[in-house]
């Protein structure tokens, strides 16, 4: 007796091997037969003829620790994804340190939706609280580089000193053990953004004697792209870390042809021996607040004094004449994605705004911010369509949404996020594989799974084989797509079936599930939890 028999499916086991016609049964949380026309009975029976049976897919970008605590993240597990790797770009709701917490807290107020801040102190106790509040999905975990700087030093600028140093070594630490499964930075983001490369080794280098990562947003995916992966990719050499680079791009057209350096500098880490990999998301546009268009120096202080630097008119000026300098950009492709205070701007090209006010875009900005408490998202088209494919074609790049969970109906709440938060799996297999050929099925189904869990040490996930556990997507490849789109991003995917985690169904011929079967999934080197 099985609990789900899955007939007729074709499997693409996660390794790139190519699709081979086969049975499934699953007992429990694991995949315990493969073969042709298995006989016997289940509680639930599943024909997959025309289907692809795949294993369930691997966010390697999550933003959902800034949702999971407030709803299940709908919008990625109706994509197929049955584990997030939380805790990216160096912002993460832990841990919280006392003598900081409020002044982190405010400053996080602008990401996700409301979360209850009062249930959690260390990271340990963040994990605790997602287990606690059920999960449609496993979770992968990373710390914020940027939150424990924030928690030791504030939102200072400064230098570290060196027992400001041991004191960030200490809570990276106590985040490892707590089964964290590495650090993230997100270098255009203060304040972690303050550290130097020297602080950052020392940051990083307590994860190895856990078998760690280094995820970044590096420093720069603008004209200072190739300094930046050289510096996370030193980073990993000097400490020994794992190195992700996150949603790897290259901004603005006037840098476009850098790009192929940039992969060089990848492929040449991987010859040297090293752990080096990326993620991508297949649209060419990226996602972010707009107060991050400020210069660095402007968020010095956190969220107080950023708004007080915003109603100043000298210090106006001189933000002005540095944005106009650094930036590769333009506002005629910066649309406001969500703008809680002005939901009219939603939808609308900062350019565009500015022109109707009679403004200068960065005074529109200003008051723009000013009036939101700096709560406005915004959508950068910056990317181009080639380099994406480019990135995505590369053998050592995976999957990553870069997106919070979503429930179907925030629209209210959230504004016009990003489609990758509905879109990115079946764009992938929809878009890229099907329509456009830019790579085969079998090597895509490989970088959401195969990959993915091999890059995170995942040896019981990320393929399908006998004694693995049961997370898997049975997807229509004919009809998958992503309907969600910039104007309107909450639909959810077409195409996909079923979508079972840990053995149980959480989507059941295309309809959400009520089923929390996600765990939390530790480093397993941490040697207590
Ligand atoms: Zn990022």
């Amino acid at each position: 007796m099985y609990d789900i028999l899955i007939k007729n499916g074709e499997i693409i086991d996660g390794t790139g091997r190519p699709r081979v016609r086969m049975d499934l049964a699953l007992r429990k949380d694991t995949i315990v037969e493969m073969g042709t026309a298995i006989q016997g009975h289940a509680t639930a029976t599943i024909d997959a003829a025309g289907s692809i049976v795949s294993p369930g897919f691997i966010d390697m970008h999550s933003h959902a620790d800034f949702s999971l605590p407030a709803g299940p993240a709908d919008s990625l597990t109706c994509q197929g994804v049955t584990t997030a790797v939380i805790g990216q770009c160096g912002e993460t709701p832990a841990p919280l340190l006392s003598d900081t917490r409020s002044a982190v807290i405010g400053n996080y107020q602008t990401q996700g939706g409301a979360l209850p801040w009062d249930r959690w102190s260390d990271f340990g106790s963040y994990l605790n609280y997602l287990k606690e509040s059920g999960l449609t999905m496993n979770i992968v975990s990373l710390a914020g580089q940027g939150t424990i700087r924030a928690g030791v030093m504030g939102y200072s600028a400064k230098a570290a000193t060196p027992d400001q140093i041991t004191a960030m070594q200490a809570q990276v630490e106590k985040v490892m053990e707590s089964g964290a499964f590495g650090i993230s930075t997100g270098l255009i983001y203060p304040p972690g953004s303050y550290a130097t490369t020297e602080e950052l080794i020392e940051v990083v280098r307590p994860v190895t004697a856990y078998n760690g990562y280094y995820f970044s947003h590096i420093r720069g995916e603008d004209h200072a792209l190739l300094d930046a992966v050289a510096e996370a990719i030193r980073i990993g050499r000097e400490t020994g870390a794992r190195v992700q680079i996150s949603h790897h791009k290259v901004c603005w057209p006037r840098n476009w042809d850098i790009q192929e350096k940039a992969l060089a500098l990848i492929d040449d880490a991987i010859a040297e021996g090293m752990d080096v990999s990326a993620d991508v998301y297949p649209y060419v546009a990226a996602s972010t607040g707009l107060s991050n268009n400020l210069p660095d120096w402007a968020h010095e202080g956190g969220k107080p004094a950023i708004l007080e630097r915003l109603s100043d008119p000298d210090t106006r000026r001189q933000m002005i004449s540095d944005m106009r300098n650094d930036w590769d950009g333009s506002w005629e492709k910066v649309m406001i994605s969500r703008c809680p205070t002005q939901p009219e701007f939603e939808g609308r090209f900062i350019s565009e705004l500015a022109l109707s006010t009679g403004q200068e875009p960065e005074v529109f900005v200003f008051d723009a911010l000013l009036s939101a408490d700096l709560n406005i998202s915004v959508v950068l088209f910056l990317i181009s369509e080639n380099n994406l494919q480019q990135v995505m074609s590369h053998p050592a790049v995976m999957i990553g949404s870069d997106s919070y969970g979503f429930t179907m109906d925030g629209r209210e709440q959230m504004g016009l996020p990003h489609p990758r938060s509905f879109g990115t799996f079946p764009r992938v297999l929809g878009r890229y594989v099907r329509d456009l050929g830019v790579i085969p099925l079998e090597t895509a189904v490989h970088k959401m799974t195969g990959l993915a869990a091999q890059k995170m040490g995942l040896t019981d996930r990320g393929r399908i084989a006998s004694g693995l556990k049961a997370d898997l997507v049975v997807f229509d490849p004919a009809l998958i797509s992503d309907p969600a789109t910039f104007e309107n991003p909450f639909q959810p995917p077409t195409g996909v079936r079923h979508v079972i985690c840990n053995g149980e169904f959480v989507v059941h011929d295309g309809y959400l599930q009520q089923h929390l079967p996600g765990r939390i999934i530790k480093n397993s080197t941490a040697s207590r939890y």
